[in-house]
């Protein structure tokens, strides 16, 4: 069977943390095998809510790369670039935004929750950006969460209204729902780094620990001795990943009292510093020779340019711009 293509995209934070690990990385890291993967690291998506500040954006990109290395996405397997190294992505944002209209795109949940904060004209498109971003590798499938759900929903919008303008380019890409973990910070919201609630994947072992000791739990449970309810602890949620027979072991002691906050809390930390110890180490290796960093994205983003290229000049044909003279 022909090999689907896959793309998927984050927005460079900088140093992953936990949440991206679980939420979002260890499912692209599964797919690779099976797909031809696009790992965008979409910088442009970044300054819809910071283009004032761009300094810290070189560094963010280097170390999300870093760590998508060293969590397990093997550049061999996986297209890893940054989108604006591919102008293809600007150049397909502006066709898409011909084909939609600004009613469509105020009604999108996200500028409803954000518009009065972000007000901008990049903010009210980037729904057709990243419409373009899935659409310029043809790809087939896109691993979201049901939040994004819409998103995608508007890439095959736009994928369709393309076709049926001018002509069959594009597939239709479709969401690819994956059971992700819920993964819960310090505050018992959506770990994040913007919340600060978050464990970075290079925070040190004893790091790991006093972040973890800060976390919320149940607040009926006060000292050990007290009964504890694990359900929706964000502790126990993490518990779930990293330590085995967690619900033999951690649901009962916590109900009963017999374990406190603070040992399950030390524990987890124990088994978590162990699953990310690998991690670390070969972050710390490839820290060691930012150019092999620097190489692979530049290596992703040929690989990236060559297949938009390709689809552009397919576009382009279709409708009929392809002004240049043909070469003999
Ligand atoms: S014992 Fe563990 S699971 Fe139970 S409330 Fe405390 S931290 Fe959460």
């Amino acid at each position: 069977m022909k090999k689907e293509t896959i793309l998927s995209g984050m927005q460079p934070t900088g140093s992953l943390h936990v949440g991206n690990l679980e939420g979002a990385l260890r499912n692209w890291i599964r797919l690779q095998d099976d797909y031809w993967m696009y790992c965008c690291i979409v910088d442009w998506h970044s300054l819809t809510a910071s283009y004032k500040d761009t300094s810290g954006l070189k560094d963010a990109i280097f170390n999300m790369a870093v760590d998508f290395v060293a969590s397990g996405l093997d550049p061999e397997k996986c297209a890893i670039f940054v989108q604006s190294e591919v102008k293809e992505h600007a150049e397909l944002h502006l066709l898409f935004s011909m084909l939609i209209t600004v009613p469509t795109l105020t009604r999108m949940p996200t500028y409803q929750e954000k518009k009065e904060s972000l007000d901008s004209y990049g903010f009210l498109g980037y729904p057709v950006l990243q419409a373009a971003d899935i659409c310029l590798y043809n790809a087939n499938k896109v691993p979201v969460g049901k939040d994004q759900e819409k998103h995608v929903w508007m890439a095959k919008d736009l994928a369709l209204r393309f076709n049926s303008t001018y002509k069959k380019v594009f597939v239709e890409p479709e969401a690819l729902f994956t059971e992700i973990p819920l993964i819960l910070g310090a505050d018992n919201r959506k770990m994040s780094k913007s919340l600060d609630n978050h464990i970075p994947l290079d925070f040190t072992e004893k790091q790991t620990q006093k972040r973890l000791r800060t976390f919320y739990t149940d607040p009926k449970k006060q000292r050990k001795g007290d009964p504890g309810n694990p359900e929706g602890c964000p502790i126990y949620l993490l518990h779930k990943l990293y330590t085995p027979g967690a619900k033999e072991e951690i649901v009962p002691n916590c109900k009963s009292g017999e374990l406190g906050c603070v040992d399950c809390k030390d524990r987890l930390a124990q088994n978590l510093n162990e699953a990310l110890a690998p991690i670390r180490e070969k972050r710390a290796e490839l820290l060691k020779s930012p150019d092999v960093i620097w190489d692979i994205l530049a290596t992703g983003r040929d690989r990236a340019s060559s297949r938009a290229q390709n689809v552009m000049d397919k576009v382009r044909s279709a409708m009929k711009t392809n002004y240049r003279k043909k070469k003999k």
